[in-house]
């Protein structure tokens, strides 16, 4: 896209006022210029943990550049709704995005590998990739024709499983199963013959309280917790091997990325770093205390059978072996992407998982 098109798509007279005065001063390094821009999420507004989490980026980057820079951020529907975001942001029409990739594998199959796919690589896992394994090298790549740069910015953690009514013994045990599970996992839980549903969050809890669907996988006990799953169902099944780490997304379009000066593109990278740090630490210490409030509900927590998981792995690697061989960009990104995971999973497994595995001792 032109840089016109760019400005136009903008509309907005303050907007517009700041991004042709930051352009006089490309790659300098410091200015006095101020920049006001808008991020629009896939998040309702305010949503614990991942929409809270764009409200702290947005502080960072206030406060880092000293005011000059100001981020107004939007929920999903305030401005447009949680799935046009990419387009919105591609077009130009505000300057920043922030969701997950895999929302957007209408775009390309390629773009879910750089948030999560199943039995794919944990938050520690994900991040070594990002910015040590060539993985947001090959994201940029990939995003770079929708006219959008791509920074991670937070991770859930391994998610849960997720809420059923009754016990998963074994593979037919989802059959007939009509269950909330979004994007890759809903096409593995397909070929395992359940019905994969998706639906806004703001629907999932009356759809599993009133039976329209059997089951459904949100989040972890956290979000969960918070949207009162623990009360429509009685087994809360684990590990969410549809999510093992989903990195979250700043997408920034790209004119105005270059319009940026230096020092503020830096204060953007770092505050993304920063945010994704807060986001996984906030996961990890509130998911612990929710957990215990749903155990202590009398929610049964259950570990899938191996024999379940090793059936849904292998529909998993059946899935990505197609989406690779009917697209060469899904091919590369899944070669670097499996390869890292097989290359870091050496040392996980004699490192962290050795350490967990101490617990019980
Ligand atoms: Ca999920």
């Amino acid at each position: 896209m032109k840089r016109r098109d760019f400005i136009a798509g903008i509309g907005s007279g303050a907007a517009l006022a700041a991004c042709t005065s930051a352009t006089d001063q490309q790659s300098t390094t410091a200015s006095t210029e101020r920049v006001n821009w808008r991020i629009v999420t896939t998040w309702p507004p305010n949503f614990p943990g991942q929409g809270t989490g764009v409200n702290t980026l947005a502080r960072y980057i206030n406060e880092l550049s000293a005011g000059r820079m100001t981020i107004q951020v939007y929920g999903a529907g305030e401005l447009i709704p949680a799935y046009e975001v990419f387009d919105a942001v591609s077009q130009g029409s505000v300057e920043m995005g922030h969701g997950a990739a895999y929302y957007w594998r209408g775009k390309s199959e390629a773009t879910q590998f750089f948030a999560s796919i199943p039995f794919g690589m944990n938050v520690h896992e994900m991040n070594a990739w990002m910015y040590y394994g060539g993985g947001v090298e090959l994201w940029r790549e990939v995003y770079e024709p929708f006219n959008l740069y791509p920074i991670p910015a937070g991770n859930t953690g391994v998610q849960m499983g997720g809420w059923f009514n009754k016990t998963i013994d074994t593979l037919e045990d989802l059959r007939g199963l009509k269950m909330r599970i979004p994007g890759m996992g809903g096409e593995v839980l397909r070929r395992a013959g359940g019905t994969p549903v998706n639906l806004p969050i703001s629907e999932i809890f009356t759809a599993l309280q009133t039976g329209s669907i059997d089951a459904t996988e949100w989040v972890g006990p956290y979000n969960d917790l918070a949207l009162g799953l623990h009360t429509a169902a009685q087994y809360y099944y684990y590990p969410g091997w549809q999510e093992p780490g989903p990195t979250l997304e700043c997408m920034i379009n790209i004119d105005a990325w270059n319009s940026l000066p230096d020092d503020l593109k830096a204060i953007v990278s770092v505050s993304c770093q920063a945010m994704s740090l807060d986001v996984i630490s906030e996961f990890m210490a509130r998911n612990a205390n929710a957990l215990e409030q749903i155990r202590a509900s009398g929610t049964d927590v259950r570990e899938f059978p191996r024999e379940v998981l090793s059936e849904l792995k292998r529909l998993t690697y059946e899935v990505i072996n197609e989406l690779a061989a009917a697209d060469p960009l899904v091919e590369r990104v899944w070669t670097s992407y499996r390869d890292f995971m097989m290359h870091a999973r050496g040392w996980q497994l004699i490192s962290e998982q050795a350490i967990l595995e101490t617990t019980s001792l």
